[in-house]
């Protein structure tokens, strides 16, 4: 697998062609780089002829090259495109140009070495996440094909960016659907059992191997500063706070008290140790969130300022309903809490639901409360999950936030 070819070129025109239908080249020419299985021409080049993460030279009807692929018969996304060009067929090479060029984007935009490094299809790199905590490496394979060019992705982040370990967390449910198994295992290197991150002027302790994902939420750098931005004196309350990113940080601002909500035990720890060492007050409830809120409301509590960040309630299109539900539900939940003029910070990392879904079930709430909400500002995935613009799916975090007044 790793044995390098003697051209790239040549090993290019040596991979078996995946011709598609007539008319179906036209979504990867605007820049897609999914196939669908209904887009294949199996007459002309069966799928079963291909092993899960087997690489193809992608044609259109009439013959014309489209780019290379990997390919998984199995999956409803057939095949991946991985480049464009015919002279670089995949390989470590073609790895390699792929991570500089992500990481020349993480160097303009970040302020310390902790960051993702490579996100997906954002990156042109479609199965990689790779999450950059200085010289340790935490990096999950999500697709067949990645998992088969393997050595490759660790030979080229050893050019790239020579780390001292490399932590494979490859646990993710949706290698289940790839035919992968699940699996958490060191490259290389010792690879520490927590880091820090530098966000917001804290240091944040982030468990890794025994941490969520591959350790910490990248996702939310640029919406949490924009929370923490508002929340000089206020009484802060973050709702699904894992290792207390945005409730640390508005402590961090000048928030008058904090307190941070999560069902996780071992997550909470990670909150607790990194105010202890950055010299922080925070209270910590550990529970379910709906649970927690309703009783901090029969308590009378009330908060300035709330996030609400959840898992992803809609996971897949089905679950779509019930999830909806919960996202109105949580944020009404939340919305109850707060004192007369307040803000809240409502968040979601599932795709699926829409982004005015999301503003809607805020003002479906603070109608059902008799008051007012104002949207005053939308955040977005911070700059080290850049969006590909053809691909909607890689768009997936909404977060709106709303001052609330009594209607
Ligand atoms: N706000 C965090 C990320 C949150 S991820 C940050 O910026 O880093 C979602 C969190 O929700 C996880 O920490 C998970 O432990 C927690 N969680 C999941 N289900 C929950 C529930 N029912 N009640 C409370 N917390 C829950």
């Amino acid at each position: 697998m790793s044995s390098q070819p003697e051209s790239a070129a040549a090993a290019g025109s040596a991979l078996p062609p995946l011709v598609l239908k007539r008319q179906e080249e036209r979504r990867l020419q605007a820049g897609h780089l999914w196939i669908f299985s209904n887009e294949v021409d199996v007459e002309a080049t069966p799928l079963t002829a291909f092993e899960p993460g087997a690489h193809a030279a992608v044609q259109s009807s009439a013959g014309r090259f489209l780019g290379y692929a990997y390919v998984n018969p199995r999956t409803l996304i057939s095949a991946r495109l991985l480049g464009r060009d015919p002279d670089y067929p995949p390989g470590r090479s073609l790895l390699v140009h792929r991570l500089k060029v992500a990481l020349a984007l993480r160097s303009r935009f970040a302020a310390a070495s902790c960051y993702r490094l490579a996100y997906g299809e954002g990156d042109l790199l479609p199965g990689l996440v790779v999450d950059r905590y200085g010289d340790v490496l935490v990096a999950q394979l999500g697709t067949a094909g990645m998992e088969a060019m393997k050595t490759w992705v660790e030979e080229a982040l050893v050019k790239v960016v020579a780390p001292a370990a490399l932590l494979w967390k490859n646990d993710s449910p949706v290698r289940e659907l790839e035919g992968l198994p699940r699996y958490v295992e060191t490259a290389f290197g010792d690879v520490p059992d927590t880091v820090e991150v530098p966000e917001g002027g804290v240091n944040f302790r982030v468990p890794l191997a025994a941490g969520q994902k591959t350790g910490w939420y990248f996702d939310q750098t640029s919406n949490r500063a924009l929370f923490a931005g508002h929340a000089r004196g206020a009484r802060v309350l973050d709702v699904f706070s894992y290792a207390g990113a945005f409730g640390l940080q508005a402590a961090r601002a000048g928030a008058q008290s904090v307190t941070c909500v999560d069902s996780s035990g071992p997550a909470l720890a990670a909150a607790s140790a990194t105010a202890d060492a950055n010299g922080l007050e925070v209270e910590l409830l550990e529970g379910d969130a709906f649970d927690t809120l309703e009783a901090l409301h029969a308590a009378r509590r009330r908060y300035d300022a709330v996030v609400v960040d959840p898992p992803a309630f809609i996971k897949r299109n089905k679950d779509h309903p019930k999830g909806l539900a919960a996202y109105r539900r949580i944020n009404q939940l939340a919305m109850q809490l707060l004192d007369r003029d307040g803000l809240l910070m409502s968040c979601s990392c599932s795709y699926h639901l829409a982004p005015g879904e999301l503003v809607d079930a805020v003002q479906r709430a603070a109608r059902h409360l008799g008051r007012f909400a104002q949207l005053v500002a939308v955040g977005g995935q911070s700059p080290d999950h850049p969006v590909h613009p053809a691909i909607d799916e890689t768009r997936y975090l909404r977060a709106f936030l709303f001052r609330v007044t009594d209607g």
